[in-house]
This record gives C-alpha cells, sequence and structure tokens, in this order.
C-alpha cells in the first residue's frame, strides 16, 4: 500500500477552501486567465510551460491579437507562427499548437475538444496540458500536474512528492478539485507552487496550507531522509553549452534572416559538426526548412 492510500482522504475540504480563499485574495492577475474560451485556454496554458507567467501572459495578448481563433491560427503559415512565438524559447511549441489548430479544425469543427482524452491525442498536448485545459476552459474536475502541483500535494500529504508514486499523485489531484471550481483550484495551486511552496526555501508562514501540511510539520518522505537516489542533485550543465541553447539560437538566425542561410560555422560553444546536427534534427522536428548545396547546409523558417 502507498503513502497516499495510508493517508486515507487526502484533501481536507477546508484545506481546499484556503487555498481557494487566499488565491481570491492574493492570486495573480494574469491577463489570460480572465477567459475561459478553449482556443485561449490551450494557447496560455502552452505558453506557460518552461515561460515565466508575467511574460507568457504578456505574449499571449500579442499572440491573441495576431491569431484571434483557432482558424486564424490554423491558417498561418508556420513562419508567421514561429515569429509570434519569438522570445518564449522552445520553439517546438509553436510548431505543436499550430499543427493543433490545424487538426482541430479539420477533425473536430474547429472547436477544441473538452475531453482529456481527446485533448491528448491533438499534436504535442500532453497529460498536463490536456488536464489543465479541460479543468480550466471546461470545468472538468481533473487535477492538472505539473512539478509545481506536484511539489505542493507532496509536500501537504507526506511531506514531499517524493513519497508518492505518479498513479497516488494523479488520484490525489483528481481527487483535491472542487466539483464546481476546478478553473480556480487549477490556478490556485499553480499560485501556491510558484509563490510560497518554492522548491528551496519554502515560505510556509505565508502559505494557506500550513495548518494541514505534512512538510511544514516536519515530516519527510523516506527516500529524502535516507538520502536516496531522488534526493541527490547532479550539478547542472551550463545553459549555453546546451542543445536547448544551440536550437534556440538557429531559429533565432533564422527568424532574423530573410531567406536562406548558412549554417556551417561554430556557434558559442557548439562546433560546426554539432550545429549542422542540431540544424537537421530542427528540420525533422518541422522548424526549420533545410537544403544541401554543393559546399554549404542552408536553413530558413519553413515556408
Ligand atoms: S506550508 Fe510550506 S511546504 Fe506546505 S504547501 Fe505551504 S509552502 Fe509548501
Amino acid at each position: 500500500m502507498d503513502a497516499v492510500a495510508e493517508a486515507g482522504p487526502a484533501i481536507d475540504p477546508a484545506l481546499r477552501d484556503a487555498i481557494l480563499d487566499w488565491y481570491a485574495a492574493a492570486g495573480r492577475e494574469l491577463a489570460f486567465r480572465a477567459t475561459t474560451d478553449p482556443y485561449a485556454v490551450l494557447v496560455s496554458e502552452l505558453m506557460a510551460q518552461q515561460t515565466q507567467a508575467a511574460r507568457a501572459a504578456e505574449a499571449w495578448t500579442s499572440w491573441m491579437a495576431r491569431f484571434p481563433s483557432v482558424e486564424a491560427l490554423a491558417s498561418a503559415p508556420v513562419a508567421d507562427v514561429l515569429r509570434a512565438w519569438a522570445g518564449l524559447g522552445y520553439n517546438r511549441r509553436a510548431v505543436h499548437l499550430h499543427r493543433a489548430a490545424r487538426v482541430i479544425v479539420a477533425e473536430h469543427g474547429g472547436r477544441v475538444p473538452s475531453s482529456v482524452e481527446a485533448l491528448e491525442a491533438l499534436p504535442g498536448i500532453g497529460p498536463y496540458t490536456a488536464r489543465a485545459v479541460a479543468a480550466i476552459a471546461f470545468g472538468e474536475p481533473v487535477g492538472a500536474v505539473d512539478v509545481n502541483v506536484k511539489r505542493v500535494l507532496g509536500r501537504i500529504v507526506v511531506g514531499g512528492a517524493e513519497g508518492l508514486t505518479a498513479s497516488s499523485m494523479q488520484t490525489l489531484a483528481d481527487s483535491a478539485v472542487p466539483r464546481d471550481r476546478a478553473a480556480d483550484w487549477t490556478h490556485a495551486l499553480m499560485d501556491v507552487g510558484q509563490r510560497v511552496c518554492r522548491p528551496r526555501r519554502p515560505n510556509c508562514a505565508d502559505c494557506p496550507a500550513i495548518a494541514w501540511c505534512a512538510y511544514a510539520a516536519g515530516v519527510r518522505p523516506a527516500a529524502l531522509v535516507t538520502g536516496g537516489r531522488t534526493g541527490a542533485r547532479r550539478p547542472e550543465p551550463a545553459f549555453e553549452s546546451t542543445n536547448r541553447w544551440l536550437r534556440g539560437r538557429i531559429v533565432e538566425r533564422a527568424r532574423d534572416a530573410d531567406g536562406w542561410t548558412r549554417f556551417d560555422t561554430s556557434i558559442g560553444v557548439h562546433g560546426p559538426g554539432a550545429v549542422r546536427a542540431a540544424v537537421i534534427a530542427l528540420a525533422r522536428d518541422g522548424l526549420l526548412d533545410a537544403r544541401e548545396t554543393a559546399t554549404n547546409l542552408e536553413a530558413r523558417l519553413p515556408r
């Protein structure tokens, strides 16, 4: 039996109310939180992944002016979509969003589907995004579990996310959602994770969950107490040395150029061979068009 099963009823209704009250008083006012339009929510959820929320909100406002509907996005060229995504990073998300819009138009009559299963079947839409869209746009009582939510719920119930299996975490997250306030709950948990229950040095004194929280009471899951592998941290490589950084610079260069651009020299610490491999991989992922000339590899934004 795992920790959640042993813990019994996982989320006290009073804890739920405390988090929702805190959110009503102190939640962040982000532009995309004012809407439950399914397309707008889908855009915001993809933008907010791995991008700071305030920055994503700013980009979301411009995006919705540029592509106000699923149809507008689906009919745009990939190059325009990548240009509109500039500054958000992880360009593959833009390509996925564009492909998803085309599938929504072709297979769902231009309406974003409401079930988790149908949302997950869209290109590039994973379990977290599918559940967040279902909860926020359609009020479905499903828990969207990302790294923040894992940390918050795990700490509250067993003192740390390491104490729960993935399926227990999902069961816990689903059971925690108030039936009539799925959207507010999804936003509220996200804010608790980003504003008070930070990965290091959580600010328990300002947290609405403190009276119910195992972590705040000093409880730690066994994996942390015994110093098992889950508690070990590997040093992070310098960002400029990562493939992610290189891919971002290549797309930026193609976006800034008007037409075919040569990629035959080093970029940062990455030699010509690594640059070449990254360009080919980006073309395979649909983020670039690439061609070999007699002496060079050239690429541009897809047409
Ligand atoms: S009381 Fe502390 S550890 Fe518990 S959820 Fe709040 S910030 Fe996180």
